[in-house]
C-alpha cells in the first residue's frame, strides 16, 4: 500500500480547492484498510474518510490521514421473486452502480441517477432526487469505528436517516469509516413519479407508464441541463439545504410572500427551495474573489478561479445572511467543511 504525505488535494474535491493532507492513502482491500488505520494511530493523527469529495469544502490545511476507500465489490446476498439484496462495497462509484442494477433487472435506484460519488459516502447524507431517498433501499451500513478499530453493522433504523441527514452527520460524525452497504432493490419495477419536474419530463417525452430505464434516461438528462458538470464548473452540487418550515412560521411567509413555491410536510409544515430564496435576494450569477452563483442554478455555488476554500464560505456566508434578513430563515450549508475552524458560515 503506498502512502503519500503532505498530498495535494486539488484533484480530489469537486470545488478544486487548494489544500495539502498531511497524508494521503487508497486502500483496496480490508487488510490495507487495517494497516492504514494502524499507521495514523500509530503517528497519531486522525482518519479523514474521503470518497469523490463531491460534498465537501475544503477551507484550509489538514493535519489528517485521508483515507480514499478503493474497495470494489458487488454481492448478491439473498434473492426471492420480490427483491435481492446487495452488499456493495464502499469504493464503488454510485452512478456506476445505479447502471449496473438496473441492468441486472433490480430496480429503484432510477431516480437516483447521476449522483456524484461513492457507495460509502451516500448514507452519510441519505442521498436524495427527484422524490427519492436512500434510506427506502438501505437494509444495513457496514464499517468500522475509528477510535476503538471495531466493526460494527446499523440497520436502516440505527442510521436514523432524514432528509440530507443521518446518524453520521450526527452522534457518528467523523468517527466512522463505513466499508459497505446492503441494499434492498425490487426485481418489480415500480415507478416513484411524484417529483413534477420529472413528471414533466416524462410526459414530454410521451411516456406515461415509463420503464425504470425510461426514467434513469430523464433523470440523466433532467440533470445534465440543470446542473453545471463539475469537471468543467467547479461545484459540490446544491450548496445549500432546502429548509423546513414548521407551521406557523410557513403560514407567516406565506402571506408575505404568497408566491414563493413550498412543499408540504407531514406535520403541517413545509419544505422550501432554498434556490428560490436566494434567487430572490439577488444572488443569481454574482461573481467575487473567484467564485459565484450559478447563473441557471441559484443553489450552485461555482469555483471559477479561486485557490482557497474560504472564497466560498464568505460567499455562502453572505447569502446566508442576506436571505435570514430578507425572509427571517437560515440557511444551513449542505457540504462537510475541513480544514477551517468553524464547520459552517
Ligand atoms: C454536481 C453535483 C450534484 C449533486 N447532486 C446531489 C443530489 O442530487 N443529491 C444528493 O443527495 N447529493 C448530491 N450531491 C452531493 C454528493 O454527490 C453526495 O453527497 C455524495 O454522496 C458525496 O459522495 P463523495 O464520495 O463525493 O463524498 P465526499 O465528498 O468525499 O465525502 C462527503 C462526506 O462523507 C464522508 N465520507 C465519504 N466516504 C466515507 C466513508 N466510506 N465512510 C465514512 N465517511 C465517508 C466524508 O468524510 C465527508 O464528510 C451532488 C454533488 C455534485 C458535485
Amino acid at each position: 500500500m503506498h502512502l503519500e504525505t503532505n498530498f495535494p488535494l486539488a484533484g480530489s474535491n469537486t470545488l478544486a480547492l487548494h489544500a495539502t493532507a498531511k497524508a494521503f492513502v487508497r486502500p483496496s482491500s480490508d487488510a490495507q484498510i487495517s494497516q492504514a488505520l494502524d499507521w495514523a494511530r500509530a503517528e497519531g493523527l486522525a482518519v479523514l474518510p474521503l470518497g469523490e469529495g463531491s460534498n465537501i469544502v475544503l477551507a484550509g490545511d489538514l493535519d489528517l490521514s485521508v483515507l480514499q476507500l478503493a474497495t470494489q465489490g458487488r454481492e448478491l446476498l439473498k434473492q426471492s421473486e420480490q427483491d435481492v439484496l446487495l452488499r456493495v462495497q464502499a469504493g464503488e462509484n454510485w452512478h456506476q452502480l445505479v447502471q449496473w442494477t438496473l441492468q441486472q433487472g433490480y430496480y429503484g435506484l432510477e431516480n437516483l441517477a447521476l449522483i456524484p460519488g461513492t457507495v460509502g459516502a451516500a448514507p452519510i447524507q441519505n442521498i436524495g432526487a427527484y422524490g427519492v431517498e436512500l434510506e427506502r433501499f438501505v437494509s444495513a451500513v457496514h464499517g468500522i469505528d475509528l477510535v476503538s478499530a471495531e466493526r460494527f453493522s446499523l440497520s436502516a433504523k440505527e442510521c436514523c436517516f432524514s432528509y440530507r441527514d443521518s446518524i453520521f452527520k450526527q452522534a457518528l460524525r467523523d468517527k466512522v469509516l463505513i466499508t459497505a452497504v446492503d441494499l434492498r432493490l425490487s426485481r418489480q419495477a415500480s415507478a416513484e413519479l411524484s417529483y413534477p419536474a420529472l413528471q414533466a419530463a416524462l410526459q414530454e417525452r410521451g411516456l406515461c407508464e415509463p420503464t425504470p430505464l425510461e426514467i434513469f434516461s430523464a433523470v440523466v438528462a433532467l440533470r445534465r441541463s440543470k446542473l453545471p458538470d463539475p469537471a468543467i464548473e467547479a461545484n459540490a452540487g446544491s450548496f445549500f439545504k432546502n429548509p423546513q418550515l414548521d407551521a406557523s412560521q410557513f403560514l407567516r411567509l406565506q402571506q408575505q410572500f404568497p408566491q414563493m413555491p413550498s412543499y408540504p410536510l407531514l406535520d403541517g409544515g413545509a419544505k422550501v427551495p432554498a434556490a428560490w430564496l436566494i434567487e430572490h435576494c439577488g444572488w443569481k450569477g454574482k461573481k467575487s474573489e473567484g467564485v459565484g452563483v450559478h447563473p441557471g442554478h441559484a443553489l450552485v455555488l461555482v469555483n471559477y478561479s479561486a485557490k482557497d476554500g474560504k472564497c466560498i464560505l464568505n460567499l455562502a456566508a453572505n447569502i446566508v445572511k442576506s436571505v435570514e434578513q430578507r425572509f427571517g430563515i437560515r440557511l444551513e450549508i449542505e457540504p462537510r467543511v475541513y480544514g477551517a475552524e468553524t464547520g459552517s458560515p
